[in-house]
């Protein structure tokens, strides 16, 4: 049987072109190439197997074409014997001849099938071969251009960012000066209330900037990730402190019950990002007099964080779709949609889940799970 040239070799050259991890420089095939891959590798063994399939169907052909002849042969000995049984040495050495030019009949079409069979084979084998290269071949070209495109577009994202930025710092300098040199008392309350207007629309400004530019690595398929060993207690510890002055803003109580120490290997920036996101949503969608709970407990060898509000809820048939992006329950001008796909991101690039249980009008829990180290 023919070897038809395998894929392996190839595809894998083909996964190498997928992005890098900033964080190790090692080939990370994205997930939508890991399916393109497999199911042209799905589409050869098809291809392979009725290959395979044709040379059975041949060999059972060969088998009835055997016991054809062999049949033909007994007929005709039987009726040589009923004519004559103990034949003249010339009637028998006619009989032999013609056994001799029949045997060489049939090796010469037995030759010649053999030959069509063997150079029909072989040019399957060629035309597979070529066309499995060429498909490769194009294959690894459109992902290098596909790359060098989003390679370009992160560049020029950076570049933006990093000029709106400091455009946004400037300007978050100058309502700080504002707030400060207004005259005290009343005289300078309008321009107060500006000055943190200003301060208010430059911090959302900035968020809107990193998540987009999460998005981007997101689907690039190379959101960077620092980890090292961390106490996730010591983070809600930390997320609490942040939104204390918010929560009390916006009159929600904001609590938290904690277990000992839960090491795991994070990026710790990445998972504060992903409680920010929480606790903000938690805050900002309860009425005021409500209460919003951070706890953190462990759960065999995993630790599960868990942020529950007394707020709006959100509907069943929208639990699982306000992780994707740009997605809103109702439309919300606070917000883009963007920061529970970006957890989500974040939390399965921990090997974790993140999840959503919630009652209309009741309250929502935003359920967090992370493997422990120990
Ligand atoms: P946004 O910045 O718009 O809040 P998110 O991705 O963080 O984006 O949230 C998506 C949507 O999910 C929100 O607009 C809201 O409709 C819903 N949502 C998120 N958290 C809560 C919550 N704690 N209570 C009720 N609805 C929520």
């Amino acid at each position: 049987m023919f070897e038809i040239s395998s894929t392996g070799g190839l595809l894998s050259r083909v996964l190498q072109v997928a992005p890098v991890t900033a964080e190790s420089d090692k080939p990370l095939p994205l997930p939508e190439r890991q399916r393109t891959d497999e199911s042209l590798q799905v589409e050869r063994d098809i291809a392979d197997a009725a290959v395979l399939k044709r040379e059975q169907v041949e060999a059972v052909a060969d088998a009835q074409l055997q016991r054809t002849r062999d049949a033909t042969d007994l007929t005709k000995e039987v009726e040589r014997h009923e004519i004559d049984s103990t034949p003249a040495p010339e009637v028998a050495v006619e009989r032999s001849l013609e056994d001799e030019r029949l045997r060489k009949e049939r090796a010469a079409a037995d030759e010649v099938l053999a030959t069509e069979r063997l150079e029909r084979k072989q040019s399957m084998a060629d035309f597979l071969a070529v066309e499995r290269e060429a498909t490769d071949q194009d294959l690894i070209e459109e992902r290098k251009r596909a790359d060098t495109v989003i390679a370009a577009r992160d560049e020029f994202l950076a570049t933006v960012s990093h000029e709106l930025r400091s455009y946004l710092s400037s300007l978050a300098l100058s309502a700080q000066l504002l707030h400060k040199e207004a005259p005290t008392g009343p005289e300078g309350e309008s321009a107060r209330r500006h000055a943190n207007t200003s301060r208010r629309l430059v911090t959302r400004m900035n968020r809107l900037i990193n998540d987009l530019l999460d998005i981007g690595s997101i689907e690039a398929g190379k959101l960077s990730m620092v980890k090292r060993e961390v106490d996730l207690s010591q983070l809600v510890t930390e997320t609490l402190e942040s939104f204390a002055t918010i929560a009390q803003a916006a009159g929600v109580s904001l609590t938290a019950k904690k277990a000992a120490p839960l090491l795991a290997m994070v990026d710790p920036d990445r998972v504060l990002q992903v409680l920010a996101n929480l606790v903000a949503n938690a805050i900002k969608f309860t009425p005021k007099g409500g209460h919003v709970e951070v706890r953190c407990v462990r759960a065999q060898n995993e630790a599960r964080l868990e942020v529950s509000d007394s707020g709006i809820g959100i509907p069943p048939e929208s639990l699982t779709g306000i992780f994707a992006r740009f997605r809103q329950v109702t439309q919300d001008r606070r917000g883009l949609g963007l920061g529970l796909h970006i957890s989500k991101n974040i939390v399965e690039a921990h090997g974790g889940k993140l999840w959503a249980e919630s009652t209309v009008k009741v309250g929502s829990t935003f359920i967090v799970v992370i493997p422990l180290t120990c």
